[in-house]
């Protein structure tokens, strides 16, 4: 009687707590043996580990790999912001309009998260971060491998939001940069550059665009500097802090 009475007591902990974003990695990572393997150990791996500069080829990126983060969606606030610092792209279309993955990844985040309200977090295996937030209702879970153009949640305006609209963050090594480096907002297409991301003294980040790899010994178009951004806190699941 009283192992049953220890056991319901087990069953409605478990209930009680579902599983949020920071204890569901685990079990997913143990299933080594899909055709996602790869890629999602490559998502978790810090870029800067073990160089100072990556680079990514979005010029060799088929359809199916990237995806604009909200289709049909017009940009109310860019990254930067007049008065203060916006470490996003505010984008707009409707209320409950569907949040699509920029590229495949993997959810490391996806809850109610301070200022963000219901946010999704994934992490790209080509070093890339992308953050949605101010949604109205998340799709994904933590753990859960997304493809490009995937729906990962849908618009709203929970948290620190005076309309709803998506707040759209792209990081690398946990600085925020302008996504407009990456996407055209006007056009809802991806730039076709090769996009060099740098470490520099002191932790900032340098992001150029060229239009061929860094080893044609390409012409620079733009070389941008990334001041440390002041972030509000992410409560970074137990499996990034790998370190
Ligand atoms: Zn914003």
């Amino acid at each position: 009687m009283r192992k049953v009475a220890f056991l319901l007591l087990l069953f409605f902990s478990v209930d009680i707590y579902p599983r949020t974003s920071d204890t569901i990695v685990s079990d997913t990572l143990s299933q080594e043996t899909d055709e996602w393997a790869d890629l999602r150990k490559q998502a978790l791996r810090d870029p800067f580990a073990d160089t100072d500069e990556f680079a990514i080829n979005f010029a060799n990126y088929t359809v199916e790999e990237w995806s604009y983060p909200l289709p049909g969606g017009k940009v109310i606030s860019p990254f930067g912001g007049r008065r203060k610092h916006h470490a996003g792209t505010d984008i707009k279309t409707v209320r409950n309009d569907t949040l699509r993955a920029a590229f495949s990844g993997l959810v490391t985040l996806s809850g109610p998260h301070y200022g963000y309200g219901y946010c999704v977090v994934l992490r790209h295996a080509n070093g890339i971060e992308t953050l949605y937030s101010h949604n109205s209702k998340n799709l994904v879970k933590v753990g859960q491998w997304v493809d490009a153009g995937a729906a990962v949640a849908l618009e709203g305006s929970t948290g620190r939001a005076t309309t709803h609209h998506l707040h759209f963050e792209t990081r690398v090594a946990g600085r925020a940069f302008n996504s407009d480096q990456i996407f055209d907002h006007e056009n809802h297409t991806l730039r076709k550059f090769v996009v060099v991301f740098a470490k520099k003294k002191g932790g900032a980040l340098q992001i150029s665009s060229r239009d061929r790899l860094p080893s044609e010994i390409p012409p620079v178009d733009s070389v941008k500097t990334v001041a440390p951004v002041p972030l509000l806190p992410i409560r970074t699941p137990g499996i990034l802090q790998n370190k």
